[in-house]
């Protein structure tokens, strides 16, 4: 959809008349764009993040080169941008980055800040919508598709009001592109950096990637690089000229997403299951556990608190491994692959009982584990679910009322007889 320009002033959120200057608040700073309200896909990465996170606890940092880094691998982690304008980039030695910016304060990484930070963020990301793809600690896909019946308010507009409450709150910047798929809003958050906001509309996306090396398509990584500049193929307009039936026949099946990439389309939906691996629980005893009847108890806890996670996520598990550790500080691991995928306490500690069942001649043991993975957003219609025997069916709603229960007054109102000692 093409049509009339919108202006949205990136300081005050209103809808500017003007597109210059806000007419409401002076600001120069106007988002502008004929699709703004028709782009669905924003990629959001914090501008320094690390560092960032520093400044904004220490003011005295705030106009100072400032570098995390040094930690075990003695190489830069982040580095604010005063640092980056002396050369000092990411994955550097820190002896080399002293070198290129003497006066450089050098924070040594402090990880459980970051990821607190770096929650808090997030939530504000899943106040918006519910598709969030995180990629990283500081970096996410957003998917808006849907979410104007919600707010009533269009996805650039929430994203501006977005940068501003993480400024005023956290002191920290991020940069945003918008556009209608995956690959065009990661291009466009980082086109201007730090505090940016960049747009790539369905009219310019051709003429916005066609000089970019082809490294910057996702999935070409060095050896794939190598293989397609022997064809004299560097940027992604030799690679638009290239014939389809060539590339499927030159990279199989990646060929025709070569194609596509090289037409700005990406055909990649936003996953917020694919973010996590493995959710995990485990206890370490006071003294070794021989008992079967006590290690079931401590199942059933660990299993409630991996489901209330998968819930959460609204994901669904297909695998579960149970832990254990010996005696003799051996560990001892067992999977089990779900027929159906499930989020459930009851159908992973039923499952977790029959995998101790079988290892309970190991006992004593000093630790227990629960972990889940294989994850999927959707719970997989399979054909027994279509006949889900009346067995299951009452643990899940049995599970769904507690749930419910539990949220209005709080989870030590239902515990489970098992769970009691
Ligand atoms: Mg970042």
């Amino acid at each position: 959809m093409t049509g009339e320009e919108i202006f949205i002033c990136r300081d005050c959120t209103t809808y500017s008349r003007d597109k210059i200057k806000c007419h409401k608040c002076n600001s120069p700073r106007i988002l502008k764009h004929d699709e703004l309200l028709s782009l669905n896909i924003a990629h959001i990465d914090c501008d320094a993040f690390y560092a960032s996170v520093e400044k904004s606890l220490n003011p005295k940092l705030i106009n100072k080169p400032v570098i995390v880094g040094g930690g075990k691998r003695g190489v830069v982690t982040t580095c604010c941008y005063i640092a980056r304008i002396k050369g000092v980039k990411s994955a550097m030695p820190i002896f080399k980055a002293k070198r290129l910016c003497p006066e450089a304060i050098i924070i040594h990484p402090k990880m459980s800040l970051y990821k607190r930070i770096s929650n808090i963020v997030f939530s504000k990301f899943n106040q918006l919508t519910p598709l969030v793809e995180t990629i990283a600690f500081d970096e996410a896909y957003l998917d808006f598709s849907g979410t104007y019946q919600l707010h009533k308010k269009a996805p650039a507009e929430l994203l501006v009001g977005l940068a501003l409450e993480i400024e005023k709150q956290l002191g920290i910047t991020i940069s945003i592109g918008l556009s209608e798929n995956k690959f065009l809003a990661k291009l466009a958050s980082s086109f201007e950096k730090p505090r940016g906001f960049t747009v790539i509309g369905k009219s310019e996306k051709l003429e916005f990637i066609k000089d970019l090396h082809i490294k910057n398509i996702p999935g070409v990584g060095p050896s794939l690089k190598k293989k397609i500049e022997k064809n004299s193929i560097t940027t992604i307009d030799d690679l638009r000229k290239l014939d389809k039936n060539i590339l499927i026949k030159s990279f199989g099946n990646f060929g025709k997403t070569l194609w596509n990439m090289s037409r700005g389309i990406d055909e990649r939906n936003i996953n917020p299951a694919s973010s996590r691996k493995s959710i995990s629980k485990e206890t370490t005893f006071e003294y070794n556990i021989s008992d079967f009847n006590k290690l079931k108890k401590i199942l059933w806890l660990l299993a409630e608190e991996v489901s209330e996670i998968l819930k959460e996520n609204n994901i669904y598990s297909k695998s579960i491994t149970l832990k254990l550790k010996r005696n003799n500080f051996k560990i001892v691991t067992c999977s089990f692959t779900f027929l159906e995928p499930t989020c459930l306490a009851e159908n992973i500690y039923q499952t977790a009982v029959l995998l101790l069942k079988n290892k309970i001649e190991m006992a004593p043991f000093r630790l227990i584990g629960l972990s889940t993975s294989k994850f999927l957003a959707e719970k997989q219609q399979s054909f027994t679910n279509f006949k889900l025997d009346s067995k299951s069916q009452k643990i899940e709603k049995t599970e769904y009322a507690v749930d419910k229960i539990r949220l209005k007054f709080g989870k030590e109102i239902i515990k489970k007889g098992r769970s009691l000692n």
